[in-house]
């Protein structure tokens, strides 16, 4: 399996209960290697650029409010299969169909504040890292 690049969000529930060490050592014990990583405030047009796919959704408004709450970190995350991994140790966007010790089970308030994002495919990932990095700042 080749080594792939994935992009992650930690979000502002987390950052506010200051779970960002937590949830990377569940990366870190999946395999997942932390290669570039920034917390930052999102701006409202950096959440509504990065969550355009959803605008038709009834919940865009409240998604872009959430995201634009408090710092997130931004992160690229290294490994074998590191799409479907990191997707995996997610957990289900839902946290009450999360499964056992994965990061939304674990940590995920709701159906919205739901602690992390990952990349569902390693074309959107590519297109998510550029958003936030520049190769410079990913070493791998
Ligand atoms: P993900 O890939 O598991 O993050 O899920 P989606 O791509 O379906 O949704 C993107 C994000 O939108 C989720 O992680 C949630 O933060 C948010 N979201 C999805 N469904 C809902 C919903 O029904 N209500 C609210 N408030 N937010 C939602």
């Amino acid at each position: 399996m080749a080594i792939q690049r994935t992009f992650s969000i930690i979000k502002p529930d987390a950052t506010a209960r200051n779970l960002t060490g937590k949830i990377n050592a569940v990366f870190e014990d999946a395999g997942l290697r932390i290669v570039g990583q920034r917390r930052i405030r999102m701006t409202d047009e950096q959440a509504k650029r990065f969550y355009a796919v959803h605008a038709e959704r009834p919940f865009y408004g409240e998604l872009v409010d959430f995201m634009t709450s408090g710092p997130v970190v931004v992160q690229v995350l290294e490994g074998e299969n590191a799409v479907a991994k990191h997707r995996e140790v997610m957990g289900a966007t839902n946290p009450a169909e999360a499964a056992e010790g994965t990061v939304r089970k674990l940590y995920a308030q709701s159906i919205g504040e739901n602690s992390v994002h990952g990349s569902d495919s390693e074309e959107n990932a590519k297109i998510e890292i550029a958003q936030f990095f520049s190769e410079a700042d990913i070493a791998g």
